[in-house]
């Protein structure tokens, strides 16, 4: 086992609901749901932060905005509307360091975030 809780996710190590998979990333139902529609998206590679995404990777996060867009259709929040939140580091409020895309849904959001 990693002791990168995401990358045990992504091994299938841990016994998780996973609602998308392809060769690059992977998508599950956030333990703790924030909304009725909480899903993460999370890539297969280990990058720690948002801070660490190098050029390499650029062709990544844009696939996964692909995925999340695929997913709204899938859970029905297009039309409404979603969010997408991405935490970093402490400041951000990251808890697992491996990044990861939330993707939100099915309620209406405030602005400023808390
Ligand atoms: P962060 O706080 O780093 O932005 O987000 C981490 C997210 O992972 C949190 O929303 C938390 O609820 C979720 N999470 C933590 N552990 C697990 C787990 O074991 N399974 C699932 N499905 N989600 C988890
Ligand atoms: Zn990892």
């Amino acid at each position: 086992m990693s002791d990168c809780l995401f990358c045990n996710i992504v091994e299938g190590e841990m016994d998780t609901d996973i609602v998308y998979d392809d060769d690059k990333v992977v998508a599950f139902e956030d333990i703790n749901p924030q909304a009725p529609v909480h899903i993460l998206i999370v890539p297969k590679k280990h990058i720690e932060t948002i801070s660490d995404i190098e050029a390499d990777d650029y062709q990544l996060v844009g696939h996964i905005y692909k995925v999340a867009n695929k997913l709204s259709e899938k859970y029905e929040i297009a039309d409404e509307g979603f969010r997408i939140v991405s935490n970093c580091k402490d400041n951000g409020g990251q808890t697992v360091y491996h990044i990861h895309f939330h993707l939100l849904g099915g309620r209406q959001f405030q602005w400023p975030p808390g």
